[in-house]
């Protein structure tokens, strides 16, 4: 596919009102020429709205189900009436098209609402319609400000396994799929917009990619089209040194390798879903995370490792995470303990972030929302197992850090007064990560954070 260059996601917040999406059509309206495929989050919130709208229709809430469809669609609807002034023609279609999506909507769940049971199935589909009504409203928006666009429905092209709401991309399929689904609604067009999030099995039923899951579309539509470049469109100033909603003085990163950015993102930093770096890394695609209210700055080049210099980039952090300490005396000299305690894990699909053992011992941190009765109750036949609520995971990430002279010390010195319950050192020379009270990470992020950025130069590789 030679002609189609770039892809464009824009998440929540640069679809959230009239004015961000005044301002994406704009930005995507200067980039015509590189043959942009738009690739769309849900105006802001209205994820989570859906997620409530699910579990009101399910505790058979009729009154709140009712009151939460209504506030949807009322928010899509002055939206149109918003964006569409000018051309009453085509608000007219635009007010037809969301109603219908709301309808169905509605009917569904009414339908959850009298039976009082919502399988996984039915709530990939109720929640899909986010992304659905959005780029629905901004493609009609485009085409009304004469940029012509051509509108693609993701789930004709983005199949996944049979897990609804957590779908894993079949990536062969995809990559068969796109170019030509692409290309045929680009005939004619100056822009193709699709969705993100949305995704479908290969029997053609609803699925949805996880939360957050949209930046993850647009990499493997850019690596099914081999895009030139991937701009994953957001509300910061591109990548910076620690999570600025949390931590003060956060910097911003001009550039980071693919592995660093992978590391971040597994590692808590939401400014990107964890999985997006796999698909552009495949063909060597360069990913840029641009800010939509500042258009004209640079934003993070992420480039491959070759290009990019060693040393710390960033604190991640996960906020809620929980330790599970696993002890037995038989772990000492038997061969196979190891693997029957992590096929725990897989049998119970929990997965599992960092790993320290010692002679009788094994701790894992896993995120706090894994259900793990099951897998305390299987573990707890042969082992005793004591479960740390309330912890979170602090991870200091850059290129080799572990190979920098008097990193440890630097991360652990401003740990004086709290606990450290755990400590992993990256395998990848990437990242160094440890375990805190929840009450404590505030503290200790901004103070290593500190202490980290404001004496950079301390650091030596050996
Ligand atoms: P979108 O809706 O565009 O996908 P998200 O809210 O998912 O946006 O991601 C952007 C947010 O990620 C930022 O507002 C910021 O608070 C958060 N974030 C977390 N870690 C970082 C980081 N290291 N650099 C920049 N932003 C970060
Ligand atoms: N709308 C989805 C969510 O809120 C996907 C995304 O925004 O990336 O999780
Ligand atoms: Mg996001």
């Amino acid at each position: 596919m030679d002609d189609i260059m770039i892809v464009m996601k824009f998440g929540g917040t640069s679809v959230a009102n009239f004015e961000a999406i005044t301002r994406t059509i704009f930005i995507v309206g200067s980039k015509l020429d590189q043959k942009p495929v738009v690739v769309v989050s849900a105006l802001s919130k209205i994820t989570d709205l859906l997620y409530k709208i699910a579990d009101s229709a399910a505790s058979q809430d009729l009154a709140q189900t009712t009151e939460l469809l209504g506030q949807l669609r009322e928010r899509h609807v002055n939206l149109v009436k918003e964006l569409l002034e000018q051309s009453p023609m085509i608000m007219e279609q635009a007010l037809a098209r969301v109603n219908e999506i709301c309808n169905d909507l509605d009917k569904l769940a009414y339908a959850i609402c009298a039976v009082g049971e919502l399988s996984d199935r039915n709530k990939a589909i109720l929640i899909s319609n986010g992304e659905l009504l959005s780029s629905t409203i901004i493609c009609f928006t485009m085409n009304a400000k004469g940029i012509k666009t051509g509108f693609v429905d993701a789930r004709r092209m983005m199949v996944t396994n049979d897990s609804y709401l957590k779908g894993e991309p079949i990536v062969d399929e995809i990559a068969a799929r796109v170019p030509g689904i692409i290309s045929e609604a680009y005939e004619g067009m100056n822009a193709v917009i699709t969705q993100g999030f949305i995704a479908s099995n290969m029997a053609g039923e609803q699925t949805v990619l996880g939360r957050g899951g949209s930046d993850y579309s647009a990499s493997l539509i850019g690596m099914a089209i081999d895009a030139e470049r991937i701009e994953i469109w957001t509300d910061v100033d591109g990548v910076r040194t620690a999570d600025p909603r949390k931590v003060k003085n956060t910097k911003y990163l001009e550039k980071i390798s693919f592995e660093e950015a992978a590391e971040m993102a597994h590692f808590g930093a939401k400014v990107l879903h964890p999985l997006t770096i796999e698909p552009a890394v495949k063909k060597n695609i360069p990913l840029y995370v641009l800010n939509s209210m500042n258009p004209s700055g640079k934003g993070t080049a992420i480039l491959r490792n070759e290009l990019i210099e060693d040393g710390v980039k960033s604190v991640s952090f996960k906020e809620n995470i929980k330790v599970i300490n696993i002890f037995s005396m038989k772990m000492i000299n038997t061969s196979g303990f190891l693997r029957r305690v992590f096929e725990i894990f897989s049998e119970n699909k929990v997965s599992v972030d960092l790993i320290s053992t010692s002679e009788a011992n094994i701790s894992v941190t896993v995120d706090a929302g894994e259900k793990i009765d099951r897998l305390v109750e299987e573990l707890s036949e042969f082992c005793d197992v004591i479960v740390d609520d309330d912890k979170a995971q602090v991870s200091v990430i850059g290129k080799n850090i572990v190979r920098l002279n008097g990193m440890l010390k630097k991360t652990f010195m401003p740990l004086k007064r709290c606990n450290v319950y755990m400590i992993s050192q990256g395998a990848s020379f990437v990242n160094i990560s440890f375990v805190v009270d929840r009450e404590e990470l505030t503290e200790v992020v901004q103070d290593l954070h500190d202490h980290l950025f404001d004496n950079p130069e301390e650091l030596e590789t050996y």
